[in-house]
């Protein structure tokens, strides 16, 4: 059996967290002022008169004991009585107007008197401190201390405190407690309503928003309302929603540009197959030629698909290398003779050095050389030229295919290796693209550690490498 259990509500837990630091609040001070109030005033009231006690023991030796001793009873509210060894009583001080400890009627009986001072005259005890009733029944503390000045003379020192009744005080605390009770139920609703929707607001705000992100929407604008975890996951947000929106936006040119390169070749072809139904079907030499148009534009467009399916799979990346000794030369001389058929007008030309025998997977290098190669013949400048180099370097052969276009702008450079990034200007025909290309060419040689990189002048033309290890190293 399931149970329902409710969700966390910031709200709800804001609510029960405050309104249960309230109750324990109230509790502490309900035990403090009502309940222990008795106990603790008696305990106040012992330790005065204790402390009163030792001070009188450390000054007996003073001259003028009996003003010290008014001066302190005064302040403490006590009696005090101060008695010799033979029963001569030193001074004594009257605050409570009791009349004394011995006599008169609010005096305390004889027996409580001789309990508190028994075990100090024996030398027991040095103070006892007992609550005794009166002869009027009020509760009065009894403090007793043993005393002795410079002579060696022995002294008892007798302290009486009146304990008054705490109950008309206890009720009047009560009566404030319940206000004080009430007062903290409902201040601390009103800051756990004020805090949780400080932070309800923006986490809702935030939300809603997502909620567009989900629909396509990615103008949203996350904001933490200042509050740092929150600001976190809305910088996070942001830069997702970007990320999304940029993807969103390739993805889009993607689907402009294939088409139009689709649409291109179809249109050609379609052109091409009519014209030799209904004009040329029996002239043979044109026949011929029309044919090989329909032949260079089926291959285009495979080439596209293949470009296509490749990277949807994510075939380069998903691939396992096998690298193995490989003539990059006679490789870089296939690629050009492929292109050299449907790219008359373009001078392709191949300068490579003597040793061109390097370690490396055979299919990622043919698709790398044709990706940069097409490319070269795409993006290169009026004169339709293209140059691809070998020469030796530090980490093997270094690989370059050079054009004279109009170059790549510095900011572009670390963008056109994205998967789906096409450069704003129209590219020139004839050879299909899609924005994929390079984004091929990255992950081939990545996979291999082979490092390679562009450099290209704006107006001048550019230049992408690769570097392989050399078979004999
Ligand atoms: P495609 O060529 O199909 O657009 P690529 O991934 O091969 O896709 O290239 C991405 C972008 O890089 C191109 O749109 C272009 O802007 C830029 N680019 C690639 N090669 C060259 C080059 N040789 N000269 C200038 N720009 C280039």
């Amino acid at each position: 059996m399931r149970w329902f259990t409710p969700k966390k509500s910031i709200l709800r837990n804001i609510h029960l967290s405050l309104l249960g630091y309230t109750a324990i609040t109230v509790v502490v001070m309900w035990l403090f002022q009502i309940v222990f109030l008795n106990n603790y005033y008696q305990y106040m009231q012992k330790n005065t008169a204790s402390r009163t006690g030792r001070e009188i023991a450390a000054h007996i030796d003073d001259e003028d004991l009996a003003t010290y001793v008014r001066n302190l009873c005064y302040k403490t509210n006590m009696s005090a009585i101060i008695i010799g060894e033979g029963g001569m009583q030193l001074t004594a001080s009257d605050m409570l107007g009791m009349g004394g400890f011995f006599s008169g009627k609010k005096s305390m009986s004889t027996e409580d008197l001789t309990d508190a001072i028994a075990p100090v005259l024996s030398g027991e005890q040095t103070e006892t401190i007992s609550i005794v009733q009166n002869q009027t029944s009020e509760d009065m503390i009894i403090y007793v201390r043993a005393a002795q000045n410079e002579a060696g003379e022995r002294f008892i020192i007798l302290l009486n405190a009146r304990l008054k009744p705490v109950s008309s005080t206890r009720d009047i605390l009560k009566s404030q407690m319940w206000i004080i009770t009430v007062v903290l139920i409902v201040l601390s609703l009103l800051i756990s309503q004020f805090l949780s929707h400080q932070l309800v607001k923006p986490i809702k705000s935030i939300t809603d928003k997502a909620k567009r992100l989900a629909d396509g929407d990615y103008t949203a604008d996350y904001d933490g309302d200042g509050i740092q975890e929150l600001d976190e996951l809305a910088e996070s947000l942001n830069f997702s929603a970007n990320g999304l929106s940029r993807v969103e936006e390739l993805r889009r040119e993607l689907v402009a540009n294939v088409s139009h390169d689709l649409k291109t070749p179809l249109t050609m072809i379609r052109a091409y197959a009519e014209m030799i139904r209904d004009l040329t079907g029996d002239n043979k030499e044109k026949r011929d030629a029309q044919l090989e148009v329909i032949i260079d534009e089926t291959n285009r467009l495979s080439d596209l698909v293949n470009d296509l399916i490749r990277v949807s799979r994510d075939e380069m990346l998903d691939r396992e290398m096998t690298p193995e000794t490989l003539d990059i030369r006679t490789m870089i001389e296939d690629v050009i003779s492929r292109f050299a058929e449907t790219c008359t007008d373009y001078e392709i030309t191949c300068d490579c050095c003597d040793n061109n025998e390097v370690v490396a997977d055979r299919t990622a290098i043919a698709q790398v050389l044709y990706n940069l190669i097409s490319n070269a013949i795409n993006y290169t400048g009026e004169d339709k030229k293209v140059m691809v180099t070998t020469r030796p370097c530090p980490n093997g052969l270094r690989v370059e295919v050079r054009d004279t276009g109009h170059g790549i702008p510095e900011d572009q450079i670390p963008l056109i290796w994205e998967r789906y990034y096409r450069s704003r200007n129209t590219h020139r025909r004839p050879v299909a693209g899609s924005g994929l290309g390079l984004s091929i060419v990255r992950a081939a040689l990545e996979k291999q550690n082979i490092p390679f990189g562009v450099e290209s002048t704006v107006g001048e033309g550019s230049t992408f490498w690769f570097e392989c290890p050399l078979s004999h190293e």
